[in-house]
C-alpha cells in the first residue's frame, strides 16, 4: 500500500480469480486480442460521452476531444491506452471491473468451465473483456475520472494474481480513462509501434473515434458500412472493397444493407469481377467479415452466408451480438442464423433486379459465378428465387454462349406443353448426337442444355417451375409428344406393309435373343430420325447421367438393363430387315446387332473394353470393302 488519500486493498471475487487463473496460465496465441479488447471498451466509453453530451449533461472537460492514444516506453516495458471518454467514479470502477457479472467475461468463463480444450480459439474469436489484459501484463493501473463533474480521480492496480487496490488520486487529471500496461517479460513485443499499428488496423481499423499511436494517426478508413447510404460516394465504396479484397478491379456490385428487424445490422457486401477458386468439395474460402460495433471479430465467417453465395464479400456488424460471447452460444448462432437469412434474400433480391433490368450484366455475372450459384438448389427456403435467376444453354441457340432463364422458356412453349425439357451431356457435340434429341429437333421443341452434372440435381432436387415440371428427354415417352405437330417430315422411307409389320415382330424378337440378358426389350422406337437404334431406361427415375454417378459413388462396374429401341424406318435397320427376312440365321445380321448395341454403349459411356468391337468392325469392314470394290468394280 502507498501512502495516498485513501488505499484499499480488496480481493478478486472468486470468479474473476477463476478467469484470471485460465487467462495467465492458458493462452498464448492470441495475446495481441488484449489490444482489441482495451481499444473497443475505450471506443465504447467514448461513445457513451458523446451520448451524455448529447443529452445535454453537464460533463467534465466538455471540450476535450473524443480521441483514443495509445503510447509506450520501450524501456520501462510500458504501453498505455488512453482515452477521453465516460470514465468511472470509484464505485464505478469497483462495479465495472471488480465484478464479472458486470462484464461479458462471464458468459466467456461459463463456456471456458464445460470445454478446456477450445479456449484458445474463443479468446481469438471472441473478446474476454477487460482481463485479457493479464495475458499480457505483469501489472495494470487503471487511472480514471468520470464526465460527472467534481469526481474525484481514482487509481485502480493490480497484478492480477488475487488482489487489487484502489486509490483516490489527488492531482488533477483529465477526464476518462488510462489503462497503463506493465507489460510481461514474453510481452514486450507490445511495447513497439510496429507491432501495435499492425494490430490495431487489423482489429480496430474501423473505430469511428481517432486512434492515435504515438501521435500518429492509425484508423483512416471510416466505418462506411455504418452510414446511411446517400452520404456514401461510390468512390468510398470502391477504395473500402479494394482495402478488404487487395482487388485492383472495382467490384461488379455493391450492395450497402441496414436492417433494423428482426435483428440490427449493417452490412456492405461486394460481388467481385472475378470469381475466386471454384468451390470444388474443399470449399472453405468464403464468408464474411463480422465486426461487432466496428470492432472485427472474425474474418470470414460462414455463418452469415450460405454458400452458394460465397462470391460475395464483405463485412457484417452489428449491434445487438455483444462483443464477448462465446462462439457456441446458442444464441448468437440464432442471430447470426437470422443475419444470414436477411442478407441471403437482399441478395437474391438484388440480382433478380438485376436480371430483369440490366439483362448484359446479369449474363456477366451468371458468366463469372453461376457456377457457385447453382449450388444453391438445396436451398429450400429460397429455391422460387434460386430457379428465377439460373440460366442455361439451350437447342435455341447456335452455340454455348446463349442462355435462357425458365421464364423465357416458358414464353416460348408450344400451346398444351406442360413440361420444360432438358438433356445432359458434356458438350453441345454430345448432345447433338444424342438420338434422344431428334424426336425434339424435329418437333422444333425447346430443349435446355445441362453441360454440369450440378445442373442435373438441381433439376431433380427443383422438380418444377410455376406450372412446369422438369423433364429429361429421356424419360419423355414419344407417345406424349405426338400432340405437338413435326416441322421436318421425317426422311421418307416406304411404310411397312402389313405382313412385313409381322415379320419385323420376329425380327425384334431375334434381336433380343441376339443380346439376351443384356436389354430388358427390344422394341420399335417412336422417338428416332437420325440414328438407327438408341438405348432407354426402363424405369424413368433417373437419367442415365445421374445413375452413372451414382454407380461411380458405390463403385458398381454393372451396365445397367435397358430397351433396345431400333429406328423402324432407318435404312440400316431395314438393311437387316432384308438379310433376316432372307436367313432369319444370318451371322452378318448378329455381327450388326451387336456392333448396333456396342456403339449406344459406347454413346452413353458405358463400354469399357473396346476391344471386342473394334475386332469386330474390323470384321465388317473387310466384307463391307469387298462388296463395296464389286459393286463399284474397283
Ligand atoms: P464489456 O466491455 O463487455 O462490458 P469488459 O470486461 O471489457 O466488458 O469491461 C468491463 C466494464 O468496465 C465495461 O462495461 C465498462 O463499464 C468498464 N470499462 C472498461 N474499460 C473502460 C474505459 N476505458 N472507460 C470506461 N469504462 C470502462
Ligand atoms: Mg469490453
Amino acid at each position: 500500500m502507498t501512502g495516498a488519500v485513501s488505499a484499499a486493498k480488496h480481493e478478486f471475487k472468486a470468479e474473476i480469480k477463476q478467469l484470471l487463473d485460465i487467462l495467465v496460465h492458458s493462452l498464448y496465441t492470441n495475446k495481441e486480442v488484449f489490444l482489441r479488447e482495451l481499444v473497443s471498451n475505450a471506443s465504447d466509453a467514448l461513445e457513451k460521452a458523446r451520448f451524455e453530451s448529447l443529452r445535454g449533461s453537464e460533463a467534465a472537460d466538455a471540450d476535450l476531444p473524443l480521441e483514443i492514444r495509445i503510447t509506450f516506453d520501450r524501456d520501462k516495458k510500458l504501453l498505455v491506452v488512453s482515452d477521453t471518454g465516460i470514465g468511472m467514479s470509484r464505485e464505478e470502477l469497483m462495479e465495472n471491473i471488480g465484478t464479472i457479472a458486470k462484464s461479458g467475461s462471464a458468459e466467456f468463463l461459463k463456456k471456458a468451465g464445460e470445454d478446456k480444450g477450445g479456449l484458445e480459439s474463443l479468446v481469438g474469436k471472441f473478446g474476454v473483456g477487460f482481463y485479457s489484459v493479464f495475458m499480457a501484463a505483469r501489472e495494470v493501473v487503471i487511472r480514471t475520472r468520470s464526465i460527472r463533474p467534481g469526481e474525484p480521480a481514482v487509481e485502480w492496480r493490480s497484478d492480477g494474481l488475487g488482489t487489487y487496490e484502489i486509490t483516490d488520486i489527488d492531482q488533477e487529471i483529465k477526464r476518462g480513462t488510462q489503462v497503463v500496461v506493465h507489460l510481461k517479460e514474453d510481452a514486450e513485443e507490445f511495447a513497439d509501434n510496429h507491432r501495435v499499428t499492425a494490430i490495431i488496423k487489423k482489429h480496430s481499423n474501423f473505430i469511428s473515434y481517432p486512434i492515435f499511436v504515438e501521435d500518429e494517426r492509425v484508423n483512416t478508413i471510416p466505418a462506411i458500412w455504418r452510414e446511411p447510404k446517400s452520404s456514401v460516394k461510390k468512390e468510398q465504396y470502391e477504395e473500402f472493397y479494394k482495402f478488404l479484397t487487395f482487388d485492383s478491379e472495382a467490384p461488379m456490385a455493391t450492395l450497402h444493407v441496414s436492417v433494423d428487424a428482426p435483428v440490427q445490422f449493417s452490412s456492405l457486401l461486394f460481388i467481385p469481377r472475378q470469381a475466386s477458386d471454384l468451390p470444388g468439395f474443399g470449399k472453405d474460402r468464403y464468408g464474411l467479415d463480422l465486426y461487432v460495433r466496428r470492432v472485427l471479430i472474425e474474418r470470414g465467417k460462414k455463418e452469415l452466408i450460405p454458400e452458394y453465395l460465397g462470391f460475395a464479400c464483405g463485412v457484417v456488424d452489428s449491434e445487438d451480438l455483444p462483443l464477448n460471447v462465446a462462439r457456441e452460444a446458442l444464441q448468437e448462432n440464432a442471430l447470426l442464423h437470422k443475419m444470414s437469412s436477411v442478407l441471403t434474400r437482399q441478395l437474391l433480391s438484388y440480382l433478380r433486379k438485376m436480371a430483369t433490368e440490366e439483362k448484359e450484366r446479369y449474363l456477366d455475372f451468371w458468366n463469372t459465378h453461376g457456377r457457385l450459384f447453382k449450388l444453391g438448389y438445396s436451398d429450400y427456403a429460397n429455391q422460387e428465387k434460386y430457379a428465377e435467376l439460373v440460366r442455361f444453354n439451350s437447342s435455341r441457340f447456335e452455340d454455348a454462349k446463349g442462355l435462357v432463364s425458365f421464364d423465357e422458356y416458358i414464353e416460348r412453349v408450344r400451346p398444351e406443353q406442360k413440361d420444360i425439357y432438358y438433356v445432359f451431356g458434356p458438350s453441345r457435340e454430345a448432345v447433338a448426337l444424342n438420338p434422344h434429341m431428334e424426336i425434339f429437333r424435329a418437333k422444333g421443341i425447346e430443349v435446355l442444355f445441362l453441360f454440369d452434372h450440378l445442373d442435373e440435381f438441381a433439376m431433380e432436387s427443383v422438380r418444377k417451375y410455376k406450372d412446369f415440371e422438369f423433364k429429361s428427354v429421356e424419360h419423355v415417352d414419344p407417345a406424349s409428344l405426338e400432340k405437338f405437330e413435326t416441322l421436318e417430315a421425317p426422311k421418307e422411307t416406304e411404310p411397312l406393309g402389313e405382313e412385313d409389320k409381322a415379320v419385323f415382330a420376329a425380327f425384334l424378337a431375334r434381336i433380343k435373343d441376339i443380346l439376351g440378358e443384356r436389354v430388358t426389350e427390344a422394341r420399335v422406337s417412336g422417338r428416332l430420325s437420325e440414328s438407327p437404334c438408341c438405348l432407354v431406361n426402363p424405369n424413368d427415375g433417373m437419367t442415365s447421367s445421374m445413375q452413372k454417378i451414382l454407380q461411380i459413388v458405390s463403385k458398381d462396374t454393372s451396365i445397367p438393363k435397358k430397351v433396345f429401341e431400333v429406328n423402324q424406318n432407318h435404312v440400316l435397320i431395314r438393311n437387316l430387315f432384308a438379310i433376316y427376312k432372307a436367313n432369319s440365321a444370318d451371322d452378318f445380321m448378329g455381327a450388326a446387332v451387336e456392333q448396333l448395341f456396342e456403339s449406344s454403349l459406347l454413346l452413353e459411356g458405358y463400354l469399357k473394353d473396346p476391344h471386342e468391337m473394334v475386332s469386330r468392325m474390323q470384321d465388317i469392314l473387310n466384307k463391307s470393302s469387298g462388296w463395296y470394290r464389286e459393286v463399284t468394280k474397283g
